[in-house]
């Protein structure tokens, strides 16, 4: 068990990519706080995690939302005394050409994408130097290190994902605490259920694997870049798209 006692917040934990890292993240034995929009669905995700073995929570929160992000951190840090672990995986598309694309469609994906994150890496980061340990995980994508057609707002965000990650592994890692970002490639989650399917089907032919990656794929990164394993790893991005940008 490579997480064993570690407390570990997961946001976007209802489905896809944070689903399969809470999961993985009981099977290694941390303590599990499962964030998620969806209420409902997360306690699912919870009840599985439970049924591992792990201690796990379920909170409600909206990561565009600065309060909301402080009060769930709060819960956290009541409940379980510290956080060691913090994942941003909570992520969303409103995809649109830069011609077509509203404001509110630019809006919506910044306040996610790229504010939640700096909310809750801020609301957890005093708690990581007190303890002088602490490992922060954000989700980037290829199309933050490539751009992509009909994703200005996504791709920005997954860019400025990566700068916070540089940034962060600068100024924090003196105080012990790593950042680092995973970037996936095409990934098999709901996130995927606006795209066509010839779209995918054109994705899939990119990628020299053949096959899109399953959300199990990008949990087993986090779970290792959130391990002492990964102890020498700071400032870096994960790619992990199956060579599909060779
Ligand atoms: P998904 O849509 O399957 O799941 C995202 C989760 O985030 C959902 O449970 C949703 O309810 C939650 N969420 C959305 N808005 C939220 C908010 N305001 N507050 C709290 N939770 C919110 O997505 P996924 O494919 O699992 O992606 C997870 C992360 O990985 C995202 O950041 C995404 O950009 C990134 N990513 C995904 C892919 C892919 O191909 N699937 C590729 C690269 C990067």
């Amino acid at each position: 068990m490579r997480l064993k006692g570690k407390v570990a917040i997961v946001t976007g934990a209802a489905q896809g990519i944070g689903a399969a890292t809470a999961l993985k993240f009981a099977r290694e034995g941390a303590v599990v706080a499962a964030c998620d929009l969806n209420a409902e669905a997360v306690k699912s995700v919870v009840g599985a995690c439970r049924e591992l073995g792990a201690e796990a929570a379920g909170l409600a929160v909206d990561m565009a939302n600065r309060q909301a992000v402080r009060d769930m951190v709060a819960k956290v840090l009541q409940q379980f005394g510290r956080v060691d672990v913090l994942v941003n995986n909570a992520g969303i598309t409103r995809d649109a050409r830069l011609q077509k694309m509203t404001q509110e469609q630019f809006d919506d994906v910044i306040d996610v994408n790229l504010r939640g994150v700096f909310h809750a890496t801020q609301a957890v980061v005093d708690c990581m130097i007190e303890q002088q340990a602490g490992v922060i995980l954000n989700a980037s994508s290829v199309v933050g290190i490539y751009g992509n057609y009909g994703q200005t707002n996504y791709a920005a965000s997954k860019f400025g994902v990566i700068g916070f990650t540089k940034t962060w592994s600068r100024e924090l890692g003196p105080k012990g605490i790593r950042v680092n970002a995973v970037a996936p490639g095409f990934i098999d989650t709901p996130i995927l259920a606006t795209v066509p399917d010839e779209v995918i089907e054109k994705m899939r032919g990119q990628v020299p694997l053949r096959r899109l990656g399953r959300p199990d794929e990008i949990a087993n990164i986090y779970a290792f870049l959130a391990s002492d394993e990964a102890s020498y790893i700071n400032g870096a991005v994960i790619e992990a798209s199956g060579g599909m940008t060779l």
